[in-house]
């Protein structure tokens, strides 16, 4: 748990207010690791936002006596604390994102069990379809992608080492986009040139002509925005592919093939799912607060459509077990969404 104290009259806030609205010292981030129960309210009446009953209103209290409070399906005994278990290979991690996409981002690494290096070789690949601003909620918001800057300097990545990297399947030049959503200026910011993918070498791999720089990368950051009904985290990876041979391959083959194969050759992929603002089927935005991550961006498509209780899933998912998943984190019971 984050939360924000100043430095001078030691005030604790859980919102980053920057400035202490008290003496207008600057705060500074206070990270706290343990959490016991020390109240709990058990609701047996479902609401909108709240569809699955019964859940359990807690207030949790860290090492320092911060208090906040939290939803939970599991019951717990005032006094116990509470623990989050790591996954394996495939498992897909779900957080709320409270205030800090930082802390957050952190969070899905450490459920995931994966840790970075300085030596890394890291691609990010931004989702970045269409030339809309960045509350359309169609592209990687400026914000998320600025976060995940920061989480990778912080953890002493070198700038020398980390790529931005995507490519358009249409006609809207990459360019534009990247200017309307915001993202160049992230890239521009942080000292980063975006690449083109469709400028680079691509390398074939069976049916498939896929990036060398997605290949040659240690880890793949795909960052994917989240969208109800549809397979956001898959559909963000066939960018990695030669634009001529995606559309070849749809005319072929069917599109769980090409997910299936592109699953097997890239091993690389770690993906984030920025699911705070979400786009619902009808285009309108929800607010589920959440972030998804996970190895496996199939698992994690499929994870994100139940929390938004879809009642058509998209083709490629259709045989996706959610029973197979193992889910770390948060219950899904306790962050699903209303879809309509
Ligand atoms: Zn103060």
């Amino acid at each position: 748990m984050v939360f924000y104290q100043c430095s001078k009259c030691k005030k604790v806030w859980q919102q980053p207010v920057e400035i202490c609205p008290e003496c207008f010292s600057r705060l500074e981030k206070v990270k706290t690791l343990k959490a016991k129960v020390v109240g709990i309210s058990k609701v047996s009446i479902s609401s909108v936002p709240h569809p699955e009953v019964p859940y359990f209103a807690l207030v949790l209290e860290d090492e320092l006596g911060n208090k906040w409070a939290n939803k939970s399906v599991k019951e717990y005994a005032i006094g116990e604390e509470i623990n989050f278990t790591t996954g394996s290979d495939n498992s897909v991690a779900v957080w709320r994102t409270k205030y800090d996409i930082i802390d957050s981002i952190e969070k899905i690494f450490s459920l995931l069990n994966l840790s970075l290096n300085e030596n890394l070789k890291i691609v990010i690949l931004p989702t970045l379809f269409s030339p809309n601003h960045a509350y359309f909620r169609d592209n990687t918001s400026p914000e998320f992608l600025d976060a995940v800057l920061k989480f990778l300097f912080e953890k002493n990545i070198k700038l020398e080492n980390i790529k931005i990297a995507t490519q358009s399947f249409d006609e809207a030049p990459i360019e534009g986009m990247a200017q309307k959503s915001g993202l160049l200026d992230i890239c521009l910011k942080n000292k980063i040139m975006p690449l083109d993918l469709s400028k680079s070498n691509f390398v074939k791999k069976g049916n498939l002509e896929i990036a060398e720089d997605i290949l040659n990368a240690d880890i793949v950051l795909n960052l994917s925005m989240m969208k109800a009904c549809k397979a956001s985290a898959s559909e963000n990876i066939y960018r990695t592919l030669k634009k001529e041979n995606f559309a070849s391959l749809k005319y072929l083959q069917s599109e769980e093939d090409i997910v299936n194969e592109l699953k097997n050759n890239l091993t690389n992929i770690v993906t984030l799912g920025e699911a705070d603002f979400v786009q619902k089927q009808n285009k309108t935005i929800v607010y589920p607060g959440l972030i998804l991550g996970s190895k496996s961006f199939l698992n994690l498509d499929r994870v994100f459509n139940e929390i938004m209780m879809v009642d058509k899933l998209p083709e490629i998912l259709k045989e996706v077990d959610i029973q197979n998943i193992e889910i770390t984190g948060r219950d899904i019971k306790e962050v699903k969404c209303i879809n309509n």
